[in-house]
């Protein structure tokens, strides 16, 4: 894959509007793109709106330069040169009705005005004309823009209605540009927040993950707290805004303090204070995210006080640790909580030292295997693994240096252990 290059990106889109616009059709820029810009943003990429057909946008352009995957919704995929990344074309469409609130039943070919009045927000309803640098506006979206508001188009209930995700996606906008959601648009999310559980799991935490990865994190989730959409979608967190002691920062304040939190840590900095790895689990298997992601999460929130005794305890208890793949993650979050709450992290420098030692001294290959233990004689069984573990131990901590004296402490363990039973039974 080739990087995106903005330049190339914007240029090839430009293209896209002109070469439209020159086989008659009238073409803008629209939706995000049109918003990015305005605000002085490098837009992620560029929509384009158009009164032309998808089949009259496959002929100007070509079969072999698009796609049609999206052609039942109107939109066809324009290919670019490398690094310009391919640019969506879209119909100017009406969408008829929702009666799943999710889905529009179907799709009717229509003008600017109309295409610009089935989008959310205001300020996800411009379209720009980069041939003459002119806004078109027919939603008051540039004055929303100026004043950083965030309001329905048309009837907030009835948008909210017909498509129940625009209430996560109106906390997303207002936190991610620092915008008030307008009156009456906040109004109808609190008196609609149950309902929207009716979007699917995925697309619920799809729009919750890039929430948790702004930098304004802790704005979205006072956000989904205040309009009542927390409770709805991830009830879990209704307390994270609050001191679990008087003394203590929040969790959302923890949160607030990392750096570009993966998914993971950012569900366990929230569900960490007040639930436990099983409600973990819980949001994970209702939100059907990665099994990556739900081990993280509940490893995360299983071991968040397993730092502390890094600086004194054995270097057998604290390696594993450290050599666990979720270790960064874990070290961001002590270190935060100490941050938020003015206190010096020596156990996360300590850990930070550690973990620049060489692979071999972080992580020497054990002494012996099961096959080792096999050849010496042993039937495997439950046994295999505690024997191991006690070697694993013993040489972590130094008390033994090779393979026979790894053996030596099998017999040992085992004639120990042979002991024990027969004491016992
Ligand atoms: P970003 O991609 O940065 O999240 P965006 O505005 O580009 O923001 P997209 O989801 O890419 O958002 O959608 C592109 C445009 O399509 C939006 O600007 C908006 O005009 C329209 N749109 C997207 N989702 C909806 C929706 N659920 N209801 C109505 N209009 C929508
Ligand atoms: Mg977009």
């Amino acid at each position: 894959m080739n990087p995106l290059s903005p330049d190339a990106q914007r240029r090839f889109a430009v293209d896209v509007v002109r070469t439209l616009r020159q086989a008659g059709h009238e073409t803008y820029w629209a939706g995000g793109c049109v918003r990015d810009r305005l605000l002085g943003r490098t837009p992620a990429d560029f929509d384009v709106a158009t009164g032309a057909t998808p089949d009259e946008v496959r002929r100007v352009f070509g079969h072999r330069r698009t796609l049609a995957i999206g052609a039942a919704f109107g939109v066809i995929t324009v290919l670019g040169p490398p690094g310009a990344g391919p640019v969506e074309v879209a119909t100017f469409r009406q969408d008829a009705t929702y009666s799943d609130g999710r889905h529009p039943d179907h799709v009717t070919f229509s003008s600017a005005r109309e295409d610009a009045l089935r989008r959310d927000f205001t300020i996800n309803g411009l379209f720009f004309d980069p041939l003459t640098d002119e806004v078109i506006d027919f939603v008051e979206g540039q004055a929303d823009l100026a004043a950083g508001v965030i309001r329905a188009i048309g009837r907030p209930e009835l948008r909210f209605e017909e498509d129940r995700l625009r209430m996560l996606r109106a906390v997303r906008f207002a936190a991610t540009f620092g915008f008030e959601l307008e009156e009456q648009t906040e109004a109808a999310i609190r008196q609609m927040a149950v309902g929207v559980t009716a979007v699917s799991a995925e697309r619920i935490a799809g729009e919750i993950e890039r929430m948790l990865a702004l930098p304004a994190r802790a704005q979205a989730v006072r956000l989904l707290l205040k309009t009542g959409l927390a409770e709805a979608v991830l009830p879990e967190i209704v307390d994270a805004d609050v001191p679990t002691r008087p003394s203590r920062p929040s969790s959302l304040e923890v949160l607030d303090r990392i750096e570009e939190p993966t998914f993971a840590l950012a569900l366990a900095v929230l569900l960490g204070e007040t639930a436990g790895p099983e409600a973990m689990a819980g949001v994970c298997c209702r939100w059907r995210l990665p099994n990556k992601v739900l081990e993280r999460a509940v490893w995360l929130v299983g071991h968040r006080h397993a730092l502390r005794d890094a600086m004194t305890c054995r270097w057998s208890a604290l390696q594993p640790l450290l050599v666990s793949p979720g270790i960064g993650e874990l070290l961001q979050w002590v270190e935060a909580e100490a941050a938020v709450a003015g206190q010096p992290a020596p156990e996360v420098d300590h850990c930070r030292t550690l973990l620049m030692q060489p692979a071999e001294k972080l992580d020497p290959p054990p002494l012996i295997t099961g096959d080792d233990l096999v050849r010496h004689g042993l039937v495997p069984g439950p046994l295999f693994r505690r024997l191991l573990d006690e070697v694993r131990t013993a040489q972590l901590d130094s008390k033994i240096e090779t393979s026979e004296e790894a053996l030596t402490l099998v017999d040992r363990l085992c004639a120990e252990w042979d002991e024990g039973l027969g004491a016992g039974g």
